[in-house]
């Protein structure tokens, strides 16, 4: 009941939106697909669900091949797209029985399912999905892809745009969701969500930098990483950037993320190098690699 994409390229006119992209999604794993704006992920999940062929590859889902398949494919999977996929004109319970009936099921048959999520939001049920928060239509359109109890649930970007208090929520109705059996492969361009998932797929321009767990993939961040803190930070990035030994540089909150070409870099004398500049109150010191900066790392 996995996923299993093998060598997938699609081109728009202007654009190679995916090259030769091949993973593996586990029985009820929890995937993630982590890029920025253009990377390919809705390109990638239409493909996925049926609603645009590839140019080349294959890719199976639930064990349906995605072209040869598609109507099998549909009735096994879920799908909750990026541009919310909700009537607004329809309230939250027809929205909610216009799925159900074109899946051929009720909200009654598979309540249980949805209960958790639905709950939240039927209190408003006779309210117009366009008048709805950003956080309660996107329960209202998970409830929609989950009503006729698909075995692959596909999210993409669920939780954009969305605050944060509603995404933390949104998180753990999928870990929920996963305990019950169901595969669910989501995409996200918050890389603190990276995280959440069992495995990710880092994916930049139609190509996939990296696959492994959230843990291996900060593990093997492959050099030294700094911290590095001045009173002006305009001047301090340009600094660092016209610095002969720089690697990389980039703002990372308050601080400005620094690496160094050499095996043996001593903080000091970047210091030294920073206070000629005439930057002051520099602070430098080493911090653990996050995925954004694997990330970072691996599309320079
Ligand atoms: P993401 O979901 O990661 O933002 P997309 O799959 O939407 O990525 O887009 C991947 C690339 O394909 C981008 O360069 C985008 O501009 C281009 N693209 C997406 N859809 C179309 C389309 N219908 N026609 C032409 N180009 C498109």
């Amino acid at each position: 009941m996995g996923i299993s994409v093998t060598n997938i390229s699609k081109s728009y006119k202007n654009a190679k939106a995916l090259q030769d992209i091949s993973f593996e999604v586990k029985p009820n794993e929890l995937f993630g697909i982590i890029g920025p704006d253009g990377a390919g992920k809705t390109t990638l999940f239409r493909i996925l669900t049926t609603l645009l062929f590839p140019d080349q590859g294959t890719a199976t889902v639930a064990g349906f091949d995605v072209v040869k398949d598609y109507k099998k494919i549909r009735n096994s999977v879920g799908y909750m797209p990026g541009k919310f996929s909700l009537y607004h004109d329809l309230t939250v319970e027809e929205n909610l029985n216009f799925f159900a009936t074109i899946f051929g099921t009720t909200i009654e048959e598979n309540y249980n399912l949805i209960k958790d999520i639905y709950i939240q939001i039927e209190p408003f049920k006779d309210r117009r999905a366009g008048k709805l928060s950003g956080g309660m239509k996107q329960k209202l359109a998970l409830s929609c892809a989950l009503i006729h109890k698909p075995k692959v649930l596909f999210l993409d970007e669920p939780t954009t745009g969305v605050d944060p208090v509603s995404r933390k929520e949104f998180w753990e109705m999928l870990k929920r969701l996963q305990q019950k059996g169901i595969t669910i492969l989501v995409s996200t361009p918050y890389m603190d969500e990276a995280a959440l998932c069992d495995r990710v797929a880092l994916i930049q321009d139609g190509k996939i930098l990296q696959i492994d767990t959230p843990e291996a993939i900060v593990k093997h961040y492959p050099t030294s990483l700094y911290n590095v803190r001045s009173t002006n930070m305009y001047q301090l990035i340009t600094s660092l950037k016209t610095y002969e030994h720089h690697h990389s540089v980039y703002p990372f909150g308050e601080f400005v993320h620094y690496t160094d070409t050499r095996s043996d870099f001593n903080p000091e004398d970047l210091k030294v190098y920073l206070e000629s500049k005439t930057l002051s109150d520099i602070q430098i010191e080493r911090t653990e690699a996050t995925i954004e900066d694997s990330f970072m790392e691996l599309s320079t």
